[in-house]
C-alpha cells in the first residue's frame, strides 16, 4: 500500500519536502488517542506521541493532530514514533468543546477539530420521520465552510410515498451540491456511490443517528472490512492488533473516514459560510437597497419581496436568519 492510497498529494508533499532530509516520515493519522496517535506510514502503522517540545509550542487544541492529519514522524524501534510536525489541513471540522465552563460566568468557547482532511462527505437523512429541510440546510454550511466537497444521500426511500419529489425538494436547496435517494439497505442501490469513489480521495459520513450511516458504511466496506483487519495484524506483528481503526480503504478505492465525532457535527463555522449554502438568498440581497440589510424590515429589501412574491420559502428564510444569528454568537465568544 502506497501513500496516495492514504490520500498523500502534492499539497502535503511540498510542506514535507524540508522535513524529508532530516530522515523524518510523513504519516497519516488513523485513531487519535488522548496521548497517543495510530498513523499510517509507507512502512506500515505506528504508534506514535507528541515529541516533548512540539506539543509545548502547540498554540492550542485546533493545532493538535485529529484522525485525517497529516503528520511528520520521525521512526522509533518496535513501530513507534514521534511527532515533530503537523501538517496544513486541506480540510478541518471543528465544534465547540461542549461543557466548557472555567469560573462563575466566563464561559470560555474552545474549537475542538473532530477531522482534518476530508475531500467529500456524504450527508445522510432519512426520507421517514427524519427527513428535514432545515436540517439539510444546516448540514451545506457546516461542509461549505469546512474546505471538504458534499453529497446528500436521501436514504430509506422505500419509506417514503414520494421520493422524488422529496428529492426535487432537496434540490432546489442544495444549489450545486449533488442529492441522491436510495435504500441503502439494498446493495446494489450504492451503486451509485461508486462514481464518488477514488482511490486517495477521503469520503466521511454526516447525519442524525438511525438514518443509516452504518448500513452505507458496511455496503461499501462489504467483505472486505474482515481483510483490512487482517492487513493491519500482518503488519502491525500482532502487537496492536486490537486498536481500531477510524479511516478504511475501499476495496473501490478511497478512504472512508468512521469517526464518531464526524458523525454528529454540530454548527460550527463563519457566517460567510452561508453565502455558499444560501447561495440563491446570497444573489435576491445583491438586489437590496441597502448594502448591509438584514433582510428583516428594511425598505426595498428584495429577500423579503422574494418571499412576499413566492419565489423564497419563507421557512428557508428564516433557517438563514437563525444560522446567521447563531454563527454570529459563536463568532462573538470566540
Ligand atoms: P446510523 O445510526 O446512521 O448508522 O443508522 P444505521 O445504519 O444503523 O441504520 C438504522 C436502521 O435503519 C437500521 O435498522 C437499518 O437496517 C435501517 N435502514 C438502513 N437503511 C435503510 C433503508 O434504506 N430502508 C429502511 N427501511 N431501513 C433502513
Ligand atoms: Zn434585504
Amino acid at each position: 500500500m502506497n501513500l496516495d492510497d492514504w490520500g498523500w498529494s502534492p499539497f502535503f508533499a511540498e510542506q514535507f519536502a524540508p522535513w524529508q532530509e532530516r530522515g523524518l516520515l510523513p504519516a497519516r493519522v488513523i485513531r487519535g488517542e488522548k496521548n497517543y496517535f495510530r498513523v499510517w506510514t509507507e512502512s506500515g502503522e505506528l504508534t506514535v506521541r507528541f515529541a516533548g517540545k512540539i506539543r509545548h509550542h502547540a498554540g492550542g487544541r485546533a493545532d493538535l493532530p485529529v484522525v485525517g492529519d497529516w503528520v511528520v514522524v520521525e521512526p522509533q524501534p518496535d513501530q513507534r514514533g514521534l511527532i515533530h510536525a503537523l501538517l496544513e489541513r486541506k480540510s478541518c471540522f471543528a465544534r465547540n468543546l461542549p461543557g466548557r465552563r472555567k469560573g462563575k460566568g466566563r464561559e470560555r468557547i474552545e474549537q475542538q477539530v473532530i477531522a482534518a482532511n476530508v475531500d467529500l462527505v456524504l450527508i445522510v437523512c432519512g426520507l421517514d420521520r427524519d427527513y428535514n429541510l432545515r436540517r439539510i440546510e444546516r448540514y451545506l454550511t457546516l461542509v461549505g465552510g469546512s474546505g471538504a466537497e458534499a453529497v446528500v444521500v436521501l436514504n430509506k426511500a422505500d419509506l417514503c410515498d414520494k421520493p422524488e419529489q422529496r428529492q426535487a425538494e432537496v434540490t432546489t436547496i442544495a444549489g450545486e451540491t449533488p442529492v441522491h435517494s436510495c435504500v441503502a439497505k439494498e446493495n446494489s442501490q450504492l451503486d451509485f456511490l461508486f462514481d464518488y469513489l477514488q482511490s486517495g480521495k477521503t469520503l466521511a459520513l454526516l447525519g442524525s443517528s438511525g438514518v443509516g450511516k452504518s448500513t452505507i458504511l458496511n455496503g461499501l466496506l462489504g467483505e472486505e472490512k474482515q481483510k483490512i483487519g487482517a492487513v493491519s495484524e500482518a503488519v502491525g506483528k500482532g502487537r496492536h492488533t486490537t486498536t481500531h481503526r477510524e479511516l478504511f480503504l475501499l476495496p473501490q478505492g478511497g478512504i472512508l473516514m468512521d469517526n464518531p465525532g464526524m458523525r454528529e457535527l454540530h454548527l460550527w463555522g463563519e457566517e460567510e459560510d452561508l453565502a455558499e449554502s444560501f447561495g440563491d438568498i446570497d444573489k435576491l440581497a445583491s438586489g437590496c437597497k441597502f448594502n448591509d440589510c438584514a433582510h428583516q424590515t428594511e425598505p426595498g429589501c428584495a429577500v423579503q419581496s422574494a418571499v412576499k412574491n413566492g419565489t423564497l420559502s419563507g421557512s428557508r428564510l428564516e433557517s438563514y436568519h437563525k444560522l446567521k444569528k447563531e454563527l454570529a454568537n459563536l463568532q462573538r465568544r470566540r
